[in-house]
């Protein structure tokens, strides 16, 4: 059994209890001396204490913010310089790796693969954006004789980025990375219950250059200082990544000052596999793709659809690999699902198994709360998987947010594109066939944002990650995230001998 419970960075992280807030370059404690607890999901033990920002605390950071972003040098860096303090920032994350992996895992009880996997990612994020921006710029466009248009892209100010708990550090490095990379100013509330990677991913960015106002975190409650920054008129734009209700609700109160608004949902988003697949990869796919996160994933495979001929093999193979996955240590190398956010969440997974039951559908594999050994004291659910279920039940048709698959049988292609489609979500889905003709003309009839073809995994730095429908809109981690940081300014110019008299007078 590997872990690293014994390296010497992990005892540095284990020893800093309390964390500030970044506001205009300084690490603050909160104006009202109030602060949040973080506890470790996986035991239930505390993990630190860190100051909640209040109102008076976002007030400051969005002046600081505005005044990086009207009157500072940020924006004004030649773009070669920008990307060599985002590629600065990545370095110092690299350089810390181990710190950040083992608080991940300790604010939110994730397995080790899954955070040493998430913390890569979001290095690579700043890399693959000190690259992107050096590429990002206006075009000329053809117009009539003596004029000349040009488009220049210009950062669109200052930015209220709202992070969920499932992927702290990735979240944050999704948002922040492009936001700064194009001149843009953030303050970045994370998620109450996992706040201390966003924390250091401020502190590092000061650490490597970032001016101070361009980077504030602020911890807090997402209905009072979340609600805040959606709310304040100095804030130009919102990027949020949460809940599909909370998301409308952002865009409703955005909408009063036209704020700029990006929004990255729920799911509920379907797998494929037809009667061609390599069975025994559709099966390790769809295993990754429903319980890779404990579930916690916005684009987790929970809707599993197989075609009726190859049902039962499948069906088999993919119950007794279930019923093989480990709960327990996140830090043992051999865990391979880990804990459930919190009390809350817990309860809400068991809920939607009860109502699974009581509307006549069967638990295959799991559907209980799970106490592995020595871990008593945390949040765990067992890997489920649900049979017999139909489109009206409220397991299929509501995002349950952990490790719980529904399963059904379909007969041929049509049905398979209509069940995928028979959704309000539109985030990821997948497609396991060995004929490339269908896995494309499947693809091209999909409604979803991302299609996964013999593929369990939904992004890389430089694909587009977002939704269709109500999964949200605008897409992360790609090239055409900058354009979402940017306004497009047409300038329009005159070069003609004689002055132009279009009145004629
Ligand atoms: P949530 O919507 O409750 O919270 C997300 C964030 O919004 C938190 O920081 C929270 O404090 C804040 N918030 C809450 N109420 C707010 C309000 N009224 N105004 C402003 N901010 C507010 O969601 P969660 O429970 O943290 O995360 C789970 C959800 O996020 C799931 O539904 C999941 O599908 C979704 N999610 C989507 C993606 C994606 O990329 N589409 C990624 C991760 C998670
Ligand atoms: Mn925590």
């Amino acid at each position: 059994m590997t872990t690293i419970r014994d390296n010497d960075i992990e005892q540095e992280a284990m020893k800093r209890s309390f964390y500030h807030l970044i506001v205009n370059g300084e690490k603050i404690k909160s104006s009202t001396g109030e602060t949040i607890k973080t506890y470790n999901p996986a035991t239930g033990e505390l993990v630190a204490e860190v100051a909640k920002a209040s109102k008076e605390d976002v007030e400051k950071a969005i002046a600081s913010a505005r005044d990086a972003f009207d009157n500072g040098k940020w924006k004004m860096y030649p773009v070669g310089r920008r990307a060599q303090v985002l590629n600065k920032i990545a370095a110092i994350m690299r350089s810390r790796f181990n710190e950040l992996v083992e608080l991940e895992i300790l604010d939110t009880g994730k397995t080790f693969h899954a955070a040493q996997g998430q913390v890569s990612q979001a290095i690579e994020d700043f890399e693959f954006y000190a690259g992107a921006i050096v590429g990002h710029r206006g075009v000329v466009n053809n117009v009539p004789g003596q004029f000349h248009n040009y488009t220049e892209k210009e950062p669109v100010g200052v930015c209220a980025q709202i992070i969920p708990w499932n992927y702290p550090l990735m979240m944050a490095a999704w948002k922040v990375a492009p936001a700064i990379a194009v001149g843009c100013s953030v303050i970045v509330k994370p998620a109450s219950l996992t706040p201390l990677t966003a924390i250091i991913l401020g502190e590092i960015c000061l650490e490597a250059g970032v001016p101070a106002g361009v980077v504030n975190i602020l911890p807090g409650s997402g209905s009072d200082i979340g609600n805040f920054l959606v709310e304040h008129p100095q804030v130009d734009k919102v990027a949020f990544t949460g809940s599909t209700p909370i998301g409308k609700d952002i865009m409703g109160k955005a909408s009063q000052s036209l704020k700029r608004v990006t929004l990255e949902l729920g799911g509920k988003s379907p797998n494929l596999v037809f009667e061609d697949a390599d069975i025994d990869a559709a099966v390790d796919g769809s295993l990754f793709g429903i319980f890779y996160n404990s579930g916690q994933s916005c684009e987790a495979r929970s809707r599993l659809y197989v075609h009726e001929d190859i049902y039962d093999e499948f069906l088999n193979k993919f119950v007794e690999k279930t019923k093989k996955l480990q709960l327990g240590n996140p830090f043992d190398k051999g865990t391979h699902v880990g804990a459930i956010i919190d009390q809350v969440q817990l309860d809400t997974i068991d809920s939607y198994v009860q109502s699974a039951r009581k509307e006549g559908a069967e638990i295959l594999v799991g559907g209980n709360i799970s106490k592995p050994n020595g871990y008593e004291n945390g949040f765990w659910y067992e890997p489920t998987i649900i049979a017999n279920v139909n489109h009206d039940m409220t397991v299929v048709k509501e995002e349950i947010f952990g490790p719980v698959v529904v399963l059904m049988k379909f007969k041929n292609e049509k049905e398979a594109i209509r069940l995928a489609n028979d959704t309000e979500f539109g985030l990821g889905s997948a497609i396991w066939s060995k004929d490339g003709a269908r896995a494309t003309r499947v693809a091209n009839q999909i409604q979803a944002g991302i299609v996964m073809v013999n593929c369990p995994f939904s992004a890389f730095p430089g694909t587009p990650f977002g939704g269709y429908k109500q999964s949200g809109f605008g897409r992360e981690l790609c090239i055409e995230t900058l354009d979402l940081y940017t306004e497009t300014k047409s300038i329009l110019s005159y070069y003609g001998s004689r002055p132009l008299n279009p009145f004629g007078l």
